[in-house]
């Protein structure tokens, strides 16, 4: 890689489409678009990479939510990087205005455009008003698929499905007495296809609906503020029969939450059936708004659990039905069906993953599916089904030996700056490495609560984005405790 680096094949340009290529790919259409087509590439200097943004929110938010995996990318592609500078575009801009002039406009659509004077672009903002309205109200879009006839009920998602019916199939006006209706579930137990499942079924009955991610919902209404059509932006919200909101835990933000708690409340009051889907229940929702946790956390409360092998098997068998109605020739055995569903056990989305794959070799080698191809070409997706689970008293025990404290003391209260440290790097371990939400953490961290944990989490992340030396002596103890 770092080979690589020195005698460079493609520009940074160059890369830096790739980059976006595998992010789009990654992130699916809707997510990418949002976040990263406004992205600009600046330069790059020694390890550090320079890209600038439109808005501050737009910076703010790729970098906690993305500079990571930007990270990673930019290693791959230019060695060693280890520092990622977003730059607000507006600010970069020689002359000083008004903040609420300068800022560019979220759908500024070039950087050209980004460069304009102020007034040509507080007249772009009105004339453009319209076209936005429409945009808020398209919602994130919705994949066909996603219907209720391609989704396979089974003993762990039972009851999700009954009341997403029960909701579809309600009238307008008509209340199915649980509202708002919260689904969680971990990722790739089939809450988006779900939520979509409810939002085609009640289109179809001429109901508006809205299904938003809440990444989407955050985004619009920042994009709404901007562009001063806020208000429109909530009206409108809240003229439509059912709002469906997918991955609430990423809902961020104290205005945005705010602006959201008020629109559950109209709706709910106003007797319009709210949908929400997320990885955690409410309670565990550690960064929202208490009065949003408890009024999504005062309807019917249902998870999807992991499939059994009865589900998985016949999911893949719906899957490959599928698969044959394109390729009729398709002959996926019993056998191979009962193997997957047997050794492919993490989600919904890995069982897809695997038939597809399946389909996928037989095209290219004209090799027949056998349970031996299968084993073959599916290995990765067996090996990666048991992570390596990292346990709290593990990283307490890795992080008492590397600092030399004793695990009584970086569980007691003391205060004293060999402790706090220490303690606060064992506790954001916790948190990236363990699925433990934070007030568990702050539990097992001599009672703490919840907000310590999260303070803690945020000062290292802080400190290992302003010290390299830091942030390897992290990715080091992590390495250490991950394998
Ligand atoms: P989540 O939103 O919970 O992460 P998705 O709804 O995206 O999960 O599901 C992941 C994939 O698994 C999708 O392709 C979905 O169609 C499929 N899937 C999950 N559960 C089921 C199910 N019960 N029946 C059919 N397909 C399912
Ligand atoms: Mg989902």
């Amino acid at each position: 890689m770092e080979a690589r680096a020195m005698t460079p094949i493609h520009s940074d340009r160059e890369e830096w489409d790739r980059i976006k290529l595998r992010l789009r790919v990654e992130l699916g259409e809707d997510a990418f678009t949002s976040w990263f087509t406004r992205v600009e590439f600046e330069s790059r200097d020694g390890s550090c990479v320079f890209l600038s943004v439109p808005t501050r929110f737009l910076k703010n938010w790729l970098h906690s939510r993305y500079r990571d995996r930007l990270l990673v990318l930019f290693r791959e592609a230019f060695g060693p990087i280890d520092q990622i500078e977003f730059a607000v575009r507006s600010a970069m801009r020689p002359v000083v205005a008004p903040r609420d002039v300068v800022t560019p406009l979220p759908t500024a659509p070039t950087r050209a455009a980004a460069l304009q004077t102020p007034v040509v672009r507080v007249v772009a903002a009105s004339t453009r008003h319209d076209d936005r309205e429409e945009d808020v109200l398209a919602g994130s879009p919705l994949d066909p698929r996603y219907g209720f006839d391609g989704f396979v009920e089974g003993r762990s998602n039972s009851l999700a499905f009954a009341a997403a019916r029960r909701v579809a199939d309600a009238r307008p006006g008509e209340s199915v007495g649980f509202n708002p209706l919260y689904i969680h579930a971990a990722v790739g137990l089939g809450k988006t296809h779900l939520l979509q499942a409810v939002a085609h079924a009640a289109k179809a009955q001429g109901r508006r609906v809205l299904y938003l991610t809440a990444e989407h919902f955050m985004y619009r209404f920042v994009a709404a503020l901007m562009a001063q059509s806020a208000i429109a932006f909530k009206e409108a919200l809240r003229g439509i029969d059912l709002l469906l909101i997918d991955d609430m835990q990423f809902l961020q933000g104290r205005q945005v939450q705010q602006e959201f708690c008020h629109t559950l409340n109209s709706l709910i009051d106003g007797a319009r059936q709210v949908v929400v889907a997320a990885d955690r229940p409410p309670a565990d929702l550690e960064t929202l708004d208490e009065r949003v946790r408890s009024r999504l956390a005062g309807g019917l409360l249902v998870e999807i659990a992991a499939p059994d092998v009865d589900l998985r098997r016949r999911i893949v068998g719906h899957r490959v039905e599928v698969a044959r109605r394109a390729s009729p020739s398709l002959e996926i055995s019993a056998a191979v069906i009962d193997y997957v569903a047997e050794n492919v056990v993490s989600s919904g989305r890995d069982l897809d993953g695997a038939v597809n794959r399946l389909v996928a070799h037989n095209q290219l080698t004209g090799q027949d599916i056998s349970v031996e191809m299968a084993e073959l070409a599916l290995r990765d997706l067996l090996r990666t089904r048991e992570p390596r689970k990292v346990k709290i008293e593990d990283i307490q025990r890795v992080v008492s030996k590397h600092f030399n404290v004793s695990k009584a003391d970086l569980l007691s209260a003391r205060r004293t700056r060999t402790v706090v440290r220490p303690r606060q790097i064992a506790m954001y371990l916790a948190k990236a490495l363990t699925p433990r939400s934070l007030p568990e953490i702050g539990r097992r961290f001599g009672n703490r609560d919840h907000t310590t944990v999260l303070h803690a989490v945020r000062k290292i992340e802080e400190m290992a984005g302003a010290d390299r030396g830091f942030a390897d002596e992290i990715e080091m103890l992590k390495r250490l405790l991950d394998g």
